[in-house]
């Protein structure tokens, strides 16, 4: 949910034109399309922009013929709209150098395919894949902000800052239900002819939990007040906030496995919730 409507008709909304908003952003925001948004490839990760090989050629007639491959891309597999950000080839210019741009692309385009999706150590319910452009004709009115210039490396880099505090409202999600699960155990699980929760041990890591998960709520609650009053975060506070949230997230699942203690009881508590 998060990708298709915070990131993909977010960008969107911000750069593109009235008609590519009316198109394509309204079906994202009320859920009746899903969306993706297409940066990453398999060698350029961190180095989004720089070993980026996707390319978009003018075909002379005002539009593009797209070719590469994007790799770990979030609604992948089911996407009907797909942002797919790529370089201009523009001959002359080195290919570092070469503008970034963005394409509204449609699931079935002739020459688009979308792989199954991967399976992964976790967040089983978001699918992520493989996307493979081989000469995908795109009309002009598919580039977003119908400018070359419409959404380059300012405007992906400000979809990094609201994917950056997305994370620390799923990070909350699963410290919230680590601390419900963990505090219902230490409760009812009696060994030595104590509830568990009744040793310091046990009260220490649930108080660390809590803490961690006041923290989360007051970050999103101030990414939300920021948002509400027509501002953005910005990059180094919204990275922050992704650093805090995940590693935050890491601690108190890893907690929450040892007060569950064997894994296996653990997975079937979390399944049977
Ligand atoms: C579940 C999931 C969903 C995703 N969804 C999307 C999506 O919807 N759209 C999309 O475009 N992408 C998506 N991604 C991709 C994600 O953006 C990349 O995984 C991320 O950019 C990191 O790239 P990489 O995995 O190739 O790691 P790499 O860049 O190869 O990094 C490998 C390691 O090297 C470290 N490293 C890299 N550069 C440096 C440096 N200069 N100094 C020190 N250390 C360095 C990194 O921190 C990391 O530890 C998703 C990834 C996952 C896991």
């Amino acid at each position: 949910m998060g990708v298709s409507v915070g990131l993909t008709s977010g960008a969107i909304m911000a750069k593109g034109t009235l008609a590519q908003k009316k198109k394509y952003a309204g079906d994202l925001m009320t859920l009746k399309k899903i969306g993706a948004w297409a940066i990453t490839e398999p060698n350029s990760g961190s180095d989004a922009f720089g070993a980026m090989k996707s390319t978009a050629r003018r075909d002379g007639e005002g539009g593009y013929i797209l070719n590469g491959n994007k790799t770990f891309i979030t609604n992948g597999p089911h996407a009907d709209t797909i942002v797919f950000i790529c370089r201009l080839d523009e001959p002359g210019v080195e290919p570092r150098d070469r503008k970034i741009v963005s394409l509204i692309l449609d699931s079935g385009m002739p020459g688009l395919e979308q792989s199954p999706a991967f399976k992964k150590m976790g967040i089983g319910a978001s699918p992520t894949g493989e996307l493979f452009l081989s000469d995908v004709k795109a009309g002009p009115e598919r580039l977003m902000g119908e400018s070359e210039d419409g959404y380059g490396r300012s405007g992906a880099k400000s979809t990094f800052s609201t994917e950056r505090s997305g994370v620390a409202a799923m990070a909350l999600g699963l410290v919230e239900r680590s601390l419900e699960m963990s505090l219902d155990y230490a409760r009812t699980r009696v060994q030595f002819d104590q509830p568990i929760g009744s040793y310091q041990l046990i009260q220490l890591k649930l108080a660390k939990m809590e803490v961690a998960r006041l923290n989360l709520e007051n970050l999103v609650f101030r990414f939300i007040e920021t948002r509400a009053a027509g501002k953005d975060m910005s990059m180094a506070e919204a990275s922050a906030m992704k650093l805090y949230a995940a590693q935050a997230a890491m601690e108190v699942t890893t907690e929450a496995v040892q007060i569950l203690a064997a894994p296996a009881t653990c997975a079937q508590r979390a399944w049977s919730n």
